[in-house]
């Protein structure tokens, strides 16, 4: 069994994907050629946002924007410690400061609360309200700007993160590199109200290419227009007419264009999920040891992960036991990101985010793709059902 099976999907589109190719080959403008802004309109049109702008990566997408909005030394950017690194690193490689705030034990998305207290511990320079790093105690940092992701598929919660922000005065950058194509009451991922969001096409995320690329997302038109330049090495007129400091982030023609092949199987692959999780939550339900994801209220997922929870010091057991029955899993993610290396400065207790360290503790990918068969999932169910009993 496979942990994602990006060959059955090549499998369905590769005429498709071939015949999108061929036309770069022939038409031969590999940077920002015509597939960049053909992609950039369907997805703003899929998601409802204005403007969406095709990067070099989601850790860029989520980078330039950062960039665009002058973040840097002394002002803090709340992040959820249970996430991928980029979403802390953005900030960070900046010289702005991570502020982790913890996570909600059901959908492992920001909690909305914590980003409340943390915000005000910021405000006050007092870590008996919220855990703070380091930094946020020697000086008053600027709360500046959020960024909620949206983990395994499913958002964050922004009904209840966006009022907070907003009475704050911070920006919110939503982190939807793993919810491409989620709904959040009613709406779309990347186009739920927040000032911009940044997605990405790692091959392995729901809508991924064959290499690196991202997108970013925003109806702010001002801020469209800086992001063009940023992305290209802060060009003014032309790119030797540089305004401001920049990147090379472009998306490159030929992910575009292998993106538009996969587009015309996304929708069908979503619902494949969706009944790929289905199947699961019958397989587990009831199985001691294990609680199955759970979607909120008011959502879809795109399901980038099927994550479970093992309970009892027993996660890396049923990993190990999996394994030996020929069923990969994944840890995402091993090391909650106030205890990373990177991070240290920061000067982060372990229990300082509870709930994070904990999931880190417990989770468990179990394999997942749109391709998979109830009989597959049957087989993950069996052998969980071994080990836990
Ligand atoms: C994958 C991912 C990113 C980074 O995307 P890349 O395209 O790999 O740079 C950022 N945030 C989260 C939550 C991710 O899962």
């Amino acid at each position: 069994m496979q942990f994602i099976d990006l060959a059955a999907q090549q499998r369905r589109i590769r005429p498709v994907l071939e015949g999108r190719i061929r036309a770069v080959l022939d038409h031969g403008n590999y940077i920002l050629g015509p597939e960049v802004p053909e992609l950039e309109e369907r997805l703003a049109g899929m998601t409802g946002a204005k403007h969406c702008l095709g990067c070099a990566s989601g850790t860029d997408a989520l980078l330039m924007v950062l960039m665009a909005w002058g973040l840097g030394p002394g002002d803090a950017v709340f992040v959820p410690p249970f996430s991928f690194f980029a979403t802390g690193e953005a900030p960070a490689l900046l010289g702005a400061t991570p502020v982790m705030t913890d996570i909600d034990p059901v959908t492992f998305n920001m909690d909305p609360e914590a980003l409340a207290r943390a915000v005000e511990a910021v405000r006050k320079r007092d870590a008996s309200i919220h855990p703070l790093p380091r930094a946020a105690l020697e000086r008053p940092l600027r709360a500046r700007a959020v960024i909620p992701v949206d983990l395994f598929g499913q958002t964050a919660d922004y009904d209840a993160i966006l009022p907070i922000a907003a009475g704050h005065g911070l920006m919110v950058l939503e982190d939807a590199a793993q919810a491409f194509g989620a709904e959040y009451r009613g709406k779309k991922s990347c186009a739920l109200g927040c000032q911009a969001a940044a997605t990405s096409f790692f091959p392995a995320k729901p809508l991924g290419g064959y290499g690196d690329g991202g997108a970013i997302f925003t109806d702010d038109d001002a801020l469209a227009e800086v992001l063009l330049s940023i992305r290209v090495h802060g060009k003014g007129r032309d790119k030797y007419d540089n305004v401001r400091i920049g990147v090379n982030g472009r998306l490159d023609t030929l992910q575009a264009a292998i993106l538009l092949a996969k587009l015309e199987v996304f929708p069908e692959e979503l619902g494949a999920r969706r009944q790929v999780a289905g199947w699961y939550a019958k397989r587990l339900a009831g199985l001691k040891g294990v609680t199955p994801p759970s979607v909120g209220e008011g959502r879809t997922s795109v399901w980038a992960q099927y994550s479970i929870l093992v309970s009892g010091g027993r996660r890396d057991a049923a990993a190990e036991h999996l394994k030996s029955r020929g069923i990969p899993t994944n840890i995402y993610y091993p090391t909650p990101m106030h205890l990373l290396g990177a991070f240290k400065h920061l000067g982060h207790q372990p229990e300082d985010f509870p709930v994070a360290l904990a999931c880190c503790r417990d989770i468990l990918a179990l394999p997942f793709h749109p391709y998979m068969t109830q009989d597959d999932v049957s087989a993950v169910g069996l052998a969980l059902e071994e080990v836990l009993r």
